[in-house]
């Protein structure tokens, strides 16, 4: 199975991230969104982000401009129709994530790999809207994209072995590291961050510690480089509560109620750093 002509759906904070790395690799990218103002934002955050490299000696201007003319915006999925995988970041959302996939799945080839980027859906739902389950999975990337390494690989129930294949050694290619996991709620990733950071959240609320005692615990103490509360900031704090509810349902365990102070805070609309308030205020 060979790749060369990649989808990116969604130009947002990991739209964007996933199409720069793949066009760094050397793939043609159609970075698509439902607005031209989202696209050219994505292409402009690509754009940012390789002048940044070019600035400290890490890439030449003739090599930027070689990435950058690899992404090629896109406003409709027929786009769709000549490409050899599709990486999904829209809004996590199931529904709008189905029916992406349900589309895409009449419009791509039938060779064509379509991959989610979703955080915590289940992929093996997401591939229920397409009549290529086999050719469905999860491609997780870490924010921000062009630095973190890691991409988990998630298996939905259908997953082809040869369709796996094809993404790690994709994955190799965009110089990341993949690591397989089978598809339940909040993979691996999430399951272990979500909890620790609701924990966090637990801990602020019944007056442990102050918040930023307890960021410095988390990051003195076990080499964690950013508190959890911190962290939580930077996640977003609906993202947060929302992978939280995800766990809660798919294992239907109490060890996984989101803290009240969590919803608190995501009804008030102190979303992190997004919205400029959070556990800390952001200018
Ligand atoms: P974002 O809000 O920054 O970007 C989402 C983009 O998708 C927006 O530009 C939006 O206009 C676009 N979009 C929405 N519906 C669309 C559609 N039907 N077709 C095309 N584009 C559409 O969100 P994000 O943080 O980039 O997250 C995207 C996905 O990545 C989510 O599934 C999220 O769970 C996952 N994810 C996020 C992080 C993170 O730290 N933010 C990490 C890993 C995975």
């Amino acid at each position: 199975m060979e790749i060369n002509k990649v989808m990116v759906i969604g130009a947002g904070q990991m739209g964007s991230g996933i199409a720069q790395v793949c066009a760094q690799a050397g793939f043609a990218v159609k970075l698509n969104d439902v607005k031209e103002e989202f696209c050219q934002k994505g292409l402009a955050v690509i754009a940012k982000n390789l002048a940044r490299n070019v600035e400290k000696g890490r890439m030449t201007e003739e090599e930027k401009t070689a990435i950058l003319g690899r992404v090629s915006p896109s406003l409709d999925l027929q786009d769709a129709a000549d490409v050899d995988i599709v990486i999904e970041a829209a809004v996590e959302n199931m529904e709008i994530k189905r029916s992406i996939f349900s589309r895409l799945d009449e419009i791509a080839p039938q060779h064509a790999i379509l991959a989610s980027n979703t955080s915590s859906l289940p992929i093996t739902e997401i591939a229920a809207a397409t009549t290529r389950p086999e050719k469905v999975i999860g491609m997780h990337f870490m924010n921000p994209v062009p630095v973190m390494k890691l991409v988990e690989i998630i298996r939905g129930l259908a997953t082809a072995d040869a369709v796996y294949q094809a993404v790690e050694n994709m994955t190799e290619k965009l110089s990341k590291t993949p690591v397989e996991v089978n598809d339940f709620p909040g993979f691996v990733s999430n399951r272990i961050l979500m909890p620790m950071i609701n924990e966090a959240i637990y801990t602020l609320y019944e007056g442990v510690a102050t918040k930023e005692a307890i960021d410095e615990v988390m990051k003195l103490g076990m080499n964690h480089p950013m508190g959890p509360l911190q962290l939580a900031d930077f996640i977003g704090l609906d993202t947060c509560l929302y992978i939280m509810e995800v766990l809660h349902e798919g294992f239907g365990d109490s060890k996984y109620r989101p803290c009240p102070l969590l919803r608190k805070y995501v009804s008030a609309g102190w979303l992190g750093k997004k919205s400029g308030r959070g556990f800390y205020i952001y200018e």
